[in-house]
């Protein structure tokens, strides 16, 4: 009888067999490492290019508005400042080199996992449910990141955007054609290592991201085996979670599953807020048009629950969420730690 009832309770309960991340915003905050590396990469393009804070940032929030991303492959190669450049194609490029290297520093020292995520995915993985993931980053950026926060063996399937790359007569100078690709071969061997090691990889195009349906339509239709289904995937087997109201709830909504808004992801602290919405941007002003991390929609798509926490997930796949003690220090701890310091 117990048995029965327990299989009973994980055929109600186990009903959801795939789980459909958004990354950024949701697993971690893209702006927590991309702010600092933009607070020390301008003074350094600054004095390298001989020109104000204001000019840096003018021109790469043009080149980023222009590719649609901060963390387009080489944005300096597009800026003003590659054309007007007079010396070397080594030593522009050394600039581009410290750029990157910044870059990856604060990402290695600044991109965390929000709380729980780890352990939720874990769970989820272990309970023989797929985690699958549905971004609009960039597909060899994901998994960089993914791999640098070892959560890479979590996921089933992945689908992300492919790199873009500007048509040849658009780059300055004849030798910067050249080192773009080199980037993205670069880039290319990655993705195809982690696709050999079993992961399914699928990339989308800029113009494909959410709410457009290319993505989630490719999971629905995509087996765990990397197979496509016969038929799609029953709707009520999916669910979607994600930060970002009209770009993830709205995707769900538009494919007609159900979706948890990790409205935790939202949180940026108020100076990140103005490096994003109006430091780096073609005009140093905030844009009216409904872009820019400081815009909520005034009509929420349609979700079943707002997420305080990753790990909250559990209870819509019919986890139980495990109860942590509630941590009390005793009243004199701060005394003994400053005594122990002295
Ligand atoms: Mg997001």
């Amino acid at each position: 009888m117990k048995s029965f009832m327990r299989k009973l309770k994980q055929r109600y309960f186990n009903d959801r067999k795939r789980l459909i991340w958004d990354a950024d915003g949701t697993l971690w905050n893209f702006w927590f490492y991309f702010c600092p590396f933009a607070d020390k990469v301008i003074p350094y393009l600054a004095e390298q290019f001989g020109v104000t804070y204001e000019e840096i940032e003018r021109e790469l929030g043009r080149v980023f508005k222009h590719f649609g991303t901060h963390e387009p492959i080489l944005p300096l190669l597009f800026t003003r400042f590659r054309r007007a450049w007079a010396g070397t194609d080594e030593a522009f490029y050394e600039i581009c080199d410290r750029y990157e290297q910044m870059l990856e520093q604060s990402r290695r020292k600044n991109l965390v996992v929000y709380p729980e995520v780890t352990s939720t995915l874990e769970t989820i993985y272990r309970r023989h449910k797929n985690n699958w993931m549905l971004s609009d980053g960039s597909m060899h950026n994901i998994l960089k990141k993914l791999d640098h926060l070892k959560l890479i063996s979590l996921f089933k399937g992945i689908v992300a955007v492919r790199a873009e790359v500007p048509p040849e007569d658009t780059f300055f100078k004849p030798n910067d054609f050249a080192r773009f690709h080199q980037v993205v071969d670069e880039s290319e061997v990655l993705i195809e290592s982690w696709r050999r090691r079993g992961l399914i990889l699928h990339m989308v195009d800029k113009t494909q991201q959410k709410p457009n349906l290319a993505g989630m339509d490719w999971i629905l239709n995509m087996g765990d085996d990397g197979r496509r289904l016969v038929k799609p995937m029953c709707k009520a087997h999916v669910l979607m979670i994600g930060d970002n109201p009209g770009k993830d709830l709205g995707v769900a909504q538009a494919a007609g599953i159900d979706a948890l808004w990790a409205g935790y992801g939202l949180y940026v602290p108020p100076a990140y807020i103005r490096m994003i919405d109006i430091r780096l941007t073609p005009d140093g002003r905030l844009r009216e048009d409904g872009h820019g991390i400081s815009y909520v929609p005034t009509q929420m798509p349609p979700r079943l629950d707002r997420l305080a926490c990753v790990s909250e997930v559990l209870r819509w796949v019919g986890f139980a969420i495990i109860q942590r003690e509630p941590r009390v220090l005793p009243a004199d701890a701060f005394a003994e730690s400053v005594a122990a310091d002295e």
